[in-house]
């Protein structure tokens, strides 16, 4: 199925439409106030680029560094080249401790990896504890955004799944409530957890440390009260120094919700007195992008989630529509790496306007990078027949002044001429179903300029 197609059907809720484009507008505004009450918040950018670039550059040095380090802490270092060996090394971990029961916060790379259904498939119980998560988890769905994973959701899908799951009140869609009933759920689980699993937002090649930044806290009593704590990062986290922490940390959480930095910052560097601490170093991959020259800056992203809150697309069509465990514009350049037929519609689920590349915190140039896979994808005749030629066409007809002076008065002449409910027919005009067309102008700028100006 394309990105059009999976659009479809969230579009077809026009309430919700409107609710999630509204409401992630509002998120994005929230971060356009943090960011201009920093001044420097351009050289942070830059800064924070220049670091990731740097890091990439060298990045077989910094992962070995990275490991020398964390294992002279007295961690348990893995390396996994793909989705399939990180499970495997996650399950036999949990195994070796005879344990059955996980819980697990917040972590991107465990769903691109499908870490949950493995577990669960081998007799795991897995207990996602960030809230957004947990009400996913409860549905049987994957996380529609990086930061806010049930975004798609509104109060009162929240409080008919906690009703089912969790026996809350019918109808009880109180988000105070509702959080309480979470709070008290997931506190039991807390308890009996055996081993907790993290991701990883920076990992300092210079301590071996790890870095995990939440708004609940959820990942510090996984962590703190599991006997074994299992830190999973893609190979792209690392910074090289602690130094270079803060210029992350001060973009992260503005950039993601317009805070001035999440609620917790956690390090962990070492297991604590008697318990296991393993960090699992990822691929799945990240190489072959890292190969790639166009694409191999999309591993600078800090998974903040701005390019989505800002993108028309994402916010009219839904996280769910990418398909893809990342969705929005980055997901869009990082999906085609992993499977270029599969995800070919998503480079094409983008105006091109360039508002992601603008907010991107570590200046990734997003929309050049979806032009650029558009370009590979023809290239590799992965575009539809019709979507081709009709590019074909439209080529020829704006390179021709004259085709395109034809063109131009047909359209006005028909616009004008044409009834109301031919001209925003869905079957022929479906951009016009939700809008105005405006009115048309009796001449061209040409026609204009020739009269005016000349
Ligand atoms: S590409 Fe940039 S804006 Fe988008 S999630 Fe990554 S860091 Fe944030």
């Amino acid at each position: 199925m394309t990105h059009s197609s999976r659009a479809a059907t969230f579009v077809a809720d026009a309430d919700r439409t409107t609710w999630h484009d509204e409401t992630l507008w509002f998120v994005r505004q929230k971060r356009d106030k943090a960011v201009y009450a920093v001044p420097e918040f351009q050289d942070l950018r830059e800064l924070a680029s220049q670091i990731k670039e740097h890091t990439l550059s060298r990045l077989d040095e910094y992962l070995q560094q990275f490991e020398a380090k964390a294992q002279r802490n007295g961690v348990h270092v893995h390396w996994a080249a793909d989705a399939q060996e990180h499970n495997a090394i996650v399950l036999d971990i949990i195994r070796r401790h005879n344990a059955t029961r996980v819980v697990k916060s917040k972590s991107m790379l465990t769903e691109e990896c499908h870490l949950n259904p493995h577990l669960i498939g081998h007799g795991i119980e897995v207990i996602d504890t960030d809230l957004g998560e947990r009400i996913i988890q409860l549905r049987e769905e994957a996380p529609s955004h990086l930061v806010l994973p049930a975004i798609h959701l509104k109060k009162e899908d929240v409080g008919a799944t906690f009703h089912l799951h969790l026996g809350t009140e019918k109808g009880n869609h109180d988000p105070q409530q509702l959080t309480e009933a979470a709070r008290q759920h997931l506190r039991a689980k807390f308890l009996a957890a055996e081993v907790a699993i993290s991701g990883v937002n920076f990992a300092v090649a210079e301590t071996g440390g790890v870095v995990i930044c939440t708004n609940e806290g959820n990942a510090d009593l996984g962590v703190n009260l599991a006997q074994v704590h299992i830190a999973s990062m893609g190979i792209e986290k690392l910074i090289p120094r602690l130094s270079d922490l803060g210029v992350f940390t001060r973009l992260l959480a503005r950039s993601a919700t317009g805070q001035p930095v999440t609620t917790y910052t956690s390090h962990y560097t070492k297991p604590a007195e008697g318990r296991e601490m393993h960090i699992v170093i990822v691929d799945n991959g990240r190489t072959q992008q890292l190969g790639r020259p166009d694409f191999r800056a999309s591993l600078k992203c800090i998974r903040c989630g701005a390019c989505m809150n800002t993108c028309p697309v994402y916010r009219r069509s839904g996280g769910h529509s990418y398909d893809f465990t990342v969705p929005g514009p980055i997901g869009a350049i990082l999906s085609p790496n992993i499977d270029l037929k599969k995800h070919s519609s998503l480079p094409f689920a983008s105006t091109l306007c360039g508002s992601c590349t603008d907010v991107c915190p570590v200046k990734i140039d997003i929309h050049v990078q979806l032009y650029k896979w558009r370009q590979v994808l023809t290239e590799a005749g992965e575009i539809p027949a019709a979507k081709k030629w009709s590019l074909k066409f439209m080529g020829r007809f704006l390179a021709s002044p004259k085709a395109f002076g034809i063109g131009g008065k047909v359209a006005r002449t028909g616009l004008r001429l044409l009834p109301y409910q031919l001209t925003h027919a869905k079957a022929f005009n479906a951009w016009a179903v939700a809008r105005e067309l405006p009115e048309p102008p009796k001449q061209s700028f040409r026609e204009w300029y020739a009269r005016t100006v000349e």
